[in-house]
């Protein structure tokens, strides 16, 4: 038996109108995705009953997001884009050049919610709590190696590589990567500069193209 949260009765009671006897897909981000049937209906509460799993969970291949936030709407694109396309984290990342209004990392979770709901992923990438640039690469985990992707080489060659392993890619802000952020991640061994063709994308567009070559390079699309 599943009990419902308040938002998630009003929504399927209230807004969707459903009542006793429907079947909804349901899924945790661990188990995969299952039937439940609604058994009690209320204004602010439910039950629904879980029946059969209809699909295994579909892990993503071990690969991070890092981006700079931008303006809300665009950045929930970010996050919205990264859940479709398959991440297993969320890193926002404060560059001296980003400009972004007050970030919500609950609400940027519950925007993966939405967005896996929409997509029919079984599984939640978490969101970190948005963290400097530089404590990153500081901390950063042994044996993970992150595509910084550099505005300053559009026009060469993207420089993707199908390394094995988990991997995280770094897309910056509206205003670019600072000369003291390139000139520091070109200390970093496990950073590589990738060049996303010869004009400038817009962040949500450069993080949509490199989540795409990773996938294609070295994820689950091969
Ligand atoms: N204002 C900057 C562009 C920033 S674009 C300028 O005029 O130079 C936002 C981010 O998207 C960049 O920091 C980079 O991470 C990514 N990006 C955009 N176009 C790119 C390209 N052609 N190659 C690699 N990264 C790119």
């Amino acid at each position: 038996m599943v009990p419902l949260s308040d938002a998630q009765a009003h929504y399927l009671f209230g807004v969707m109108r459903l009542g006793v006897g429907a079947v909804l897909s349901l899924f945790n981000g661990h188990d995969g995705e299952w039937d439940g049937a609604v058994v009690q209906a209320g204004k602010r509460a439910g039950l629904l009953c879980v029946q059969g799993q209809t699909a295994p969970l579909i892990a993503p291949p071990d690969l991070w997001l890092l981006f700079a936030p931008v303006k809300k709407a665009r950045t929930d694109v970010i996050v919205e884009k990264a859940v479709e396309l398959g991440v297993a984290r969320i890193v926002p990342v404060l560059t001296d050049y980003t400009n972004a209004e007050r970030l919500r990392a609950d609400k940027m979770q519950a925007h993966v919610i939405e967005a896996a709901e929409q997509c029919g992923a079984t599984h939640l990438p978490e969101v970190a709590a948005p963290q400097k640039l530089a404590l990153v690469l500081a901390d950063w985990p042994a044996g993970r190696d992150l595509w910084f992707c550099d505005e300053a080489r559009r026009g060469s060659p993207a420089g993707a590589q199908a390394l094995p392993g988990p991997g995280a890619v770094l897309v910056g802000p509206e205003g670019g990567f600072s000369p003291a952020e390139r000139a520091h991640l070109a200390t970093k061994p496990f950073a590589t500069g990738i060049s996303l063709g010869p004009r400038i994308l817009r962040a949500e567009t450069a993080a949509i193209a490199a989540l795409t070559l990773w996938q294609v390079t070295r994820g689950d699309w091969r």
